[in-house]
């Protein structure tokens, strides 16, 4: 048996694989390179937070938890997001513990989809909206941004996406791949929209605590948007824990008893040492945390600087830990760009273009990487432009 596309869902074949992959497949092939392009933190997770998975397993932790979660760890969720966005969460009926945010996106468009429902997704975005949105059977439709407006969402436009069908609005700031953020009026704009047009929106803040210019505002914060809002975070960026795979969502109680129906049947529950260990993160994590940030930032102003020195055009992100300069002064499109870089230079970055149509003639290039490699990278995309333009 050779052909198995008959017994393949139409549905699953017709999700292209992740841009991001496409190219990654490239640089494993290629020896040397410096990569500025895995989304990821480049710190190992602090000690106390391994110690205390270390603790878990050796009291004997390693059952199944409830299906929500620990219980100690979404009322430590309740607390920190009380503080941090203002919002008030019921830990019993409004927090469910997640294998990270992705696993928190799938569930909730699973969970509030109908067929032909439209989910309006900020372009350019994180790669995973759209397919979760055509594997629950609704169609995702995408809301450009624009670099002139520093890639935050403008509620003019968003308005202008908007048909009968459209139900939901996924916002994700401080924003992958852009690092753009959005401020509380930009968010009282978009409130506007979501209220006048009866729209329910998934917030993916799982860079909140990655903001270098003042602190992240929430659209769950502002008036008459708790309820309709559904607001995901996870320990994988500020805690450096992307391996752990926990996130959470908290929402109404109707949305989390939904979502929790979906994880329950396929997930169960998240695995309980990483659990303990987020705990100890949201405990006591804090301080490591800051010191993360503040050399992120320190990396996002050598970057900045070494884009300006070459001549690479590139907004000032405010948030995440990704610059998404314009390439559009060379004769390259972002792949093309990407791919000859990556060639030439042995520089890997990411075509902006496989975020959404409004990434292209930009790349992303992310910063969680030595200041050693940042500062050779730079010399070598210098070298690249020299010679192409
Ligand atoms: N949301 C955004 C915006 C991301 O950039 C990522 C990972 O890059 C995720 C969600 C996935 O997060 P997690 O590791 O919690 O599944």
């Amino acid at each position: 048996m050779s052909d198995m596309s008959r017994y393949l869902s139409t549905t699953v074949k017709t999700i292209p694989p992740s841009g991001i992959r496409k190219f990654f497949d490239l640089v494993s092939q290629t020896e040397g390179v410096i990569s500025l392009g895995v989304g990821e933190p480049d710190f190992v997770t602090p000690w106390h937070i391994r110690e205390a998975c270390w603790y878990s397993l050796e009291k004997g932790y390693t059952m199944y938890t409830s299906n929500s979660g620990l219980i100690e760890l979404r009322e430590e969720v309740a607390a920190y997001e009380k503080r941090k966005v203002g919002a008030e969460y019921d830990p019993a009926r409004e927090i469910l513990i997640t294998v990270g945010v992705s696993e928190a996106v799938d569930i909730a468009l699973r969970a509030m989809i109908e067929p032909g429902d439209e989910v309006l997704i900020p372009d350019p975005s994180y790669v995973s909206y759209a397919p979760g949105t055509c594997l629950a059977f609704g169609k995702a439709v995408p809301v450009p941004t624009y670099d002139a407006d520093q890639y935050r969402m403008r509620a003019d436009v968003l308005e202008s996406c908007i048909t009968p069908k459209s139900k939901i609005l996924i916002l994700t700031f401080p924003s992958n791949p852009t690092g753009a953020i959005m401020e509380k009026a930009d968010l009282e704009a978009i409130a506007e929209v979501v209220k006048k047009h009866d729209l329910f929106v998934i917030s993916d803040e799982i860079y909140s605590e990655l903001t270098y210019n003042g602190k992240h505002c929430s659209i769950a914060s502002l008036p008459g948007m708790r309820d309709r809002t559904l607001l995901l975070n996870g320990f994988s960026k500020a805690y450096a824990m992307t391996g752990w795979r926990i996130g959470y969502a908290c929402g109404h109680p109707d949305i989390i008893a939904a979502m929790t129906k979906i994880h329950q049947y396929t997930i169960m529950c998240a695995p309980i040492m990483a659990q303990k260990a987020a705990l100890e993160a949201l405990r006591h994590g804090e301080e490591e945390m800051l010191k993360m940030v503040d050399n992120y930032n320190y990396r996002r102003r050598l970057l900045l600087k070494g884009f300006q020195e070459i001549g690479l055009e590139c907004f000032e992100p405010q948030g995440a830990f990704y610059c998404f300069p314009s390439i559009k002064s060379t004769p390259f499109n972002s792949e093309d760009f990407c791919e000859k870089l990556l060639k030439e230079e042995l520089v890997a970055v990411v075509p902006g273009n496989a975020f959404g149509n409004s990434g292209e003639g930009f790349i992303r290039c992310c910063y969680a990487a030595s200041v050693k490699d940042l500062e050779e990278a730079i010399i070598r995309m210098g070298n690249f432009l020299n010679r192409h333009r």
